[in-house]
């Protein structure tokens, strides 16, 4: 399983697609991406091979230059179309990609999304939903994606788009690998450098619960306090 983001001037489904090919090593059962353009968010997902959902996305031929990817190897909640990631929050505003477990899903459910209907059988669902509600609270989609990730405890690398905002993806990890990729006017996110190879040999290492705001021109690591964190990207191997 692995996750892989996009956000610059290309159309991204393809960039997205080449990436989760190169990630089918790790194996998967689902895989789809979320695409943002002005028109919204299109998800596209599916139950089986990235072939399959390479089909599905040519057949709708979105035109976007952000987005994000997963395949999922599912842990909670049978491999089906439902279960397939992304997963969105209740007003559709958020859309998620997340690998790992979140260890506390249940407590989270009952402490702070007592009322919210789920619409999957996925513990990754509740993030986005904490999200979405903690963003009603604090009126910041940063302060929101911080405060949440504050809150799960478990594995998770993790992609977050807010509908409102077409110019960044939130990205977030712990205990799951997740790089950064640095390109001129266009940056990625992946769990292998592999996956993005294709753009850029530029990635940056992320520390556990750190949280990434990645622009078009510009990378942001934070701690969860807020505090900026200045990281040298490395040069990644090209294997033959
Ligand atoms: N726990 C999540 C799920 O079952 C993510 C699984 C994964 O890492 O792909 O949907």
């Amino acid at each position: 399983c692995g996750i892989v983001g996009y956000i610059g001037t290309d159309k991204t489904a393809e960039i997205l697609l080449k990436g989760l090919e190169k990630l089918e090593y790790r194996g998967y059962d689902s895989a789809g991406i979320a695409q943002l353009n002005e028109n919204g968010v299109h998800i596209s997902k599916v139950k089986g091979r990235i072939a399959a959902l390479r089909e599905e996305v040519d057949q709708k031929s979105i035109s976007a230059t952000m987005g994000i990817g997963h395949t999922r190897w599912a842990t909670h909640g049978a491999p089906s179309y439902d279960n397939a990631h992304p997963h969105q929050s209740a007003s559709g505003r958020f859309t998620i990609v997340h690998n790992g477990v979140i260890e506390n899903y249940e407590d989270v459910k009952r402490d702070y999304l007592a009322d919210v209907e789920m619409k999957s059988e996925t513990d990754t669902e509740i993030i986005v939903q904490l999200v979405e509600n903690l963003h009603h609270e604090l009126g910041d989609t940063q302060e929101a994606f911080r405060k949440a990730i504050s809150l799960l405890k478990g594995s998770y690398a993790i992609g977050i788009i807010d509908q409102e905002d077409p110019d960044t993806i939130y990205v977030a990890k712990n205990k799951s690998p997740l790089l950064v990729g640095l390109g001129d006017g266009f940056n990625v996110v992946s769990s292998d450098s592999m996956a993005m190879l294709q753009v850029t040999d530029q990635f940056v290492e992320l520390e556990d619960k750190e949280v990434v705001i990645v622009r078009r021109n510009n990378v942001e690591i934070q701690k969860l306090d807020g505090s900026k964190v200045d990281r040298e990207p490395f040069t990644a191997e090209i294997d033959a």
